[in-house]
């Protein structure tokens, strides 16, 4: 079983967010059918979490960075996907899409983020962490805004 995910220190982990996910999604409908107020809700809620940790895990599988091989990610991609609506969006379209992201545009991924956070006031960085943990994707919209500068015109970057 160990070979069959690509990082030995990873396998835990993603057994607990794939584990969180599924049954998140399952309790989360069970609550929904309840049919109590209180039960809608909080199904509402399970269920959305539960499914935002699958697309975590959606885009893990799309990097083939859960199990050593790719069919092996495609297979939980496409099932995670299912779940989340995949008669929308199927797997294998959002994974290439998300493939062609990476490598049409420039990666934000790449962008060294990091070592403008270290280079950036303490104010700023604690500003950052602060909207991060509102859970406000700050440091994404740096990347993004930092991006642009970088591809475009150096000297308007910071
Ligand atoms: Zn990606």
């Amino acid at each position: 079983m160990i070979d069959l995910f690509r990082y030995r220190d990873g396998i835990v982990l993603h057994l607990a967010a794939l584990g969180y996910a599924v049954l998140g999604w399952f309790c989360g409908i069970t609550l929904i059918v309840a049919a109590s107020p209180i039960g809608v809700i909080c199904g509402i809620l399970l269920i959305a979490h539960a499914l935002t940790i699958s697309a975590y895990l959606i885009h893990e599988c799309e990097h083939g960075t859960i199990f050593a091989r790719a069919r092996d990610n495609d297979r939980l991609g496409a099932a995670l996907a299912w779940m989340s609506g995949a008669c929308v969006a199927p797997y294998a379209g959002l994974k290439e899409k998300h493939l062609r992201h990476h490598a049409d545009r420039l990666d934000v991924v790449s962008f060294d983020y990091r070592a403008v956070l270290h280079a950036a006031p303490s104010w700023f960085r604690t500003a950052e962490l602060a909207l991060e943990y509102a859970y406000i994707p700050a440091v994404e919209y740096l990347m993004r805004g930092l991006r642009h500068c970088q591809v475009d015109d150096t000297s308007r970057c910071p």
